[in-house]
């Protein structure tokens, strides 16, 4: 059976129209999530590129098909970001112009006006590693994420695979060759396109409620001034995190941070450098953790941290590294120095409000002392 191109490539544009109907305005319309937004993008790219190709033979072949090659790549990397946005990780915007661009120089290089293969090496090459870090962003994502992913990321890995095996084929033997022609022409790889687009729409709906549920319940769990987790959502996290230790295991600090007289910054410099100064120290907490921690403003001018895994000394370097990194921006703005008061635990009785209490109660021991200190507090 010989599949005729024009009728598939009319058919691929027909769908890929509806969906880009159907995703901008039930999906992307809704819920504003970045995911659909660029799987428009794509899709429409991957339209506008297919289209061009039709002008193959006639005298616009020399701009329309590098074109039409760097458009399709543009495509690739429009699903990649999209892909990319499920992390909440943005890429610099060099990444989305390089790969297109290499592609349409390759052509424009190549002989366009004759060569409808002009620059093909570099367009299925692009193709392959495009659809390659989708595969590896998807699989990549935390598990948390539902279901939804996984066949996305199984057919992406697919359509890089295949499109590496069109690059070695197409080295190998040429485009003219039969076994190029049949197994990896236009015409599988239209009907291959048309599976992954498929394959998309069934992921498109759960995928971007998820992704703007996720925005929704970050901007909830955040402290609007320093962008730490705010005390519910810290509470709430660090109880979890001691459910999930194991009683044998169970070990670290939890701290409390007081800034010193803050008030008087608030009073010498005004308000506003009071705001600068809980910025400075939420920074420091931030860049000093590691990631296993958590970090919150507990409300005012306090925070709390926890730190799994810890013993007094080991939770006493953290805080030494929160100072130093607060002494060092005190150069440019007034900053305060900082009481701290930790509780250790390893008994695997504790819970996070007997925690903070005992927290507390060092912590008031600090500030008595003479403040801009660490008092450990005694385990009970
Ligand atoms: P101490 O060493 O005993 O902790 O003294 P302190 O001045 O730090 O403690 P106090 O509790 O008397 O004052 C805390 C101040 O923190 C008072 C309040 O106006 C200020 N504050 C709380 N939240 C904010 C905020 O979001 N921005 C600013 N600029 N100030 C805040
Ligand atoms: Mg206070
Ligand atoms: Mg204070």
């Amino acid at each position: 059976m010989v599949l005729d191109i024009a009728t598939l490539r009319i058919g691929f544009s027909v769908m890929a129209v509806i969906l880009v109907l159907l995703f901008y305005f039930s999906t992307y319309r809704s819920t504003r999530s970045p995911y659909s937004g660029w799987w428009c993008v794509a899709l429409l790219l991957f339209l506008t590129g297919s289209f061009l190709f039709l002008l193959d033979g006639t005298e616009h072949q020399a701009w329309a098909n590098p074109l039409g090659n760097a458009l399709l790549v543009a495509g690739a990397v429009s699903v990649w970001f999209a892909a990319r946005s499920l992390q909440a990780a943005n890429l610099p915007r060099w990444a989305f112009a390089a790969g297109p661009l290499v592609t349409a120089a390759a052509g424009l290089l190549d002989n366009p006006a004759t060569n409808v293969w002009a620059g093909g090496a570099v367009f299925l090459g692009a193709m392959g590693l495009g659809f390659g870090l989708v595969s590896r962003e998807l699989w990549r994502l935390s598990p948390e994420y539902s279901r939804a992913r996984t066949p996305m990321a199984a057919v992406a890995a697919a359509v890089s695979v295949y499109y590496l095996l069109r690059l070695a084929f197409f080295l190998l033997l040429g485009p003219d060759h039969p076994v190029f022609t049949a197994y990896f022409g236009s015409a599988i790889t239209t009907l291959i396109m048309m599976v992954m687009v498929v394959v998309v729409s069934y992921s498109m709906a759960g995928l971007s409620s998820e992704q703007q549920t996720r925005a929704l319940q970050e901007v909830a769990n955040a402290d609007g001034l320093t962008g730490l987790l705010n005390r519910a959502a810290f509470m709430a996290m660090a109880r979890r995190e001691l459910e999930r230790q194991r009683p044998g295991q169970l070990r670290g600090a939890l701290v409390l941070a007081d800034l010193d007289h803050f008030k008087a910054i608030n009073d010498n410099h005004g308000h506003a450098a009071g705001d600068v100064a809980l910025q400075v120290f939420a920074g420091a907490c931030r860049d000093s953790i590691r990631s296993t921690d958590l970090v919150g403003r507990y409300g005012g001018e306090e925070f709390i941290l926890l730190l799994p895994g810890v013993g007094a000394p080991n939770a006493t370097r953290i805080v030494d590294a929160i100072n130093q990194r607060l002494s060092a921006a005190g150069d440019a703005v007034p900053v305060p120095t900082v009481s701290y008061g930790i509780a250790l635990y390893d008994a695997g009785q504790d819970t996070v409000e007997e925690l903070v209490r005992r927290a507390d109660a060092a912590l008031y021991e600090a500030k008595s002392q003479g403040r801009n200190r660490i008092v450990v507090g005694r385990s009970e």
